[in-house]
């Protein structure tokens, strides 16, 4: 049996031409299963008799079941989902003024281990399976309103420039304008910068937007809090960035998590403002969400101003942005490491 949800639909116009089925049946499907949200092939009325019986026999749905749902005062919203192997993952929707952006995970736990993410604390177990990305993004359409979640952003549990073949087939069914057909630039994949995978991106033109959490400028301070900076060094990171850069026509974003004491001096702030000079980019400051497994404190006032002045002052595009939903532990991982 075949999980319906792991196909393109040019995977399934290969399974279906094969078998002598109409070549415009799988446009039917994804309009079926991603648009009226229908999963029962028997419900599917304007497929033929012979085409329902084919698909109910050979192919299925999977689910995710929720385990935990949680919203938070600023109306941030995360879900536990519970896989079929008893894996937990975390999805979270971000409410903003015009959009509602999805997090979404890509593997169970993370070999990365950096050291101000909760992700990687359990170890790494396995990616995600297409369906497991998929069902994300509808199991929470289906709770709130499918028509609701604008954009999506691979910023969950995991790398997911690591299960980069899964990734990959998901956008494309993310895509599909027959399906959910979400926008190339609503879709953000964010990576610690795993630049053979940057490089193999570059090569598909998918047109998604990418995003480097960078967190230092300074490459020995950087591979201090993400120690794959030193298989992937920075400077190798941010060349193929500019080959990105170069061939969508779009800057890339730099998540930059502000820790006391740590990054948020005025030699950080410069050193961030040399490099973002160096290629098209926006900067994400991000004030450290503090997390009982850490020892890291978010940084005083002062010196969030400080450093924005610095980088004001340079000219740098920034914007500060404030860690969302606190109350219900909403930092990546936070939720499900309460279950390691
Ligand atoms: S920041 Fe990303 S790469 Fe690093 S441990 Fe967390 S999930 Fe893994």
């Amino acid at each position: 049996m075949i999980d319906i949800k792991s196909l393109t639909r040019e995977d399934l116009e290969r399974i279906l031409f094969k078998k002598g089925f109409p070549k415009f049946s799988p446009i039917q499907i994804f309009t079926w299963v991603y648009r009226k949200r229908v999963e029962d092939f028997s419900k599917m009325t304007d497929l033929s008799k012979k085409l329902r019986k084919y698909l109910s026999e050979n192919f299925y749905f999977s689910r995710l079941e929720l385990k935990e749902r949680k919203i938070s005062l600023d109306t941030t919203e995360k879900f536990l989902f519970k896989l079929k192997d008893n894996s937990l993952i975390e999805t979270v929707l971000i409410p903003e003024e015009k959009r509602k952006t999805l997090c979404i995970s890509t593997q169970v736990g993370c070999k990365y281990k950096c050291k101000f993410c909760v992700s990687g604390l359990g170890g790494f177990k396995r990616n995600l399976e297409v369906a497991e990305i998929i069902n994300q993004f509808l199991e929470v359409g289906d709770l709130i309103s499918p028509k609701k979640i604008t954009n999506i952003v691979f910023m969950g549990i995991g790398e997911p420039l690591d299960n980069f073949e899964n990734l990959i087939k998901a956008i494309k069914i993310f895509m599909d304008n027959k399906g959910i057909y979400l926008g190339k630039r609503k879709i953000c994949i964010s990576t610690v910068g795993i630049t053979p995978k940057i490089k193999e991106l570059i090569k598909l033109s998918l047109g998604v937007k990418l995003s480097l959490s960078l967190h230092s400028a300074i490459l020995e301070k950087r591979t201090k809090i993400i120690p794959v900076n030193k298989k992937y060094p920075l400077p190798e990171v941010l060349t193929a960035l500019g080959e990105f850069v170069k061939k969508e026509k779009f800057p890339v974003t730099f998540e930059y998590i502000l820790i006391r004491g740590f990054n948020s001096s005025k030699e950080d702030a410069q050193e961030l403002a040399s490099l973002s000079k160096k290629i098209k980019c926006k900067i994400n400051l991000i004030p450290y969400n503090p997390s009982p497994h850490f020892n890291w404190q978010p940084p005083s006032e002062q010196e969030v101003e400080n450093f924005k002045e610095i980088l004001k002052k340079e000219g740098v595009f920034f914007t500060l942005r404030r860690p969302r939903g606190k109350d219900i532990e909403a930092g990546c991982g936070q939720l499900r490491a309460r279950f390691l």
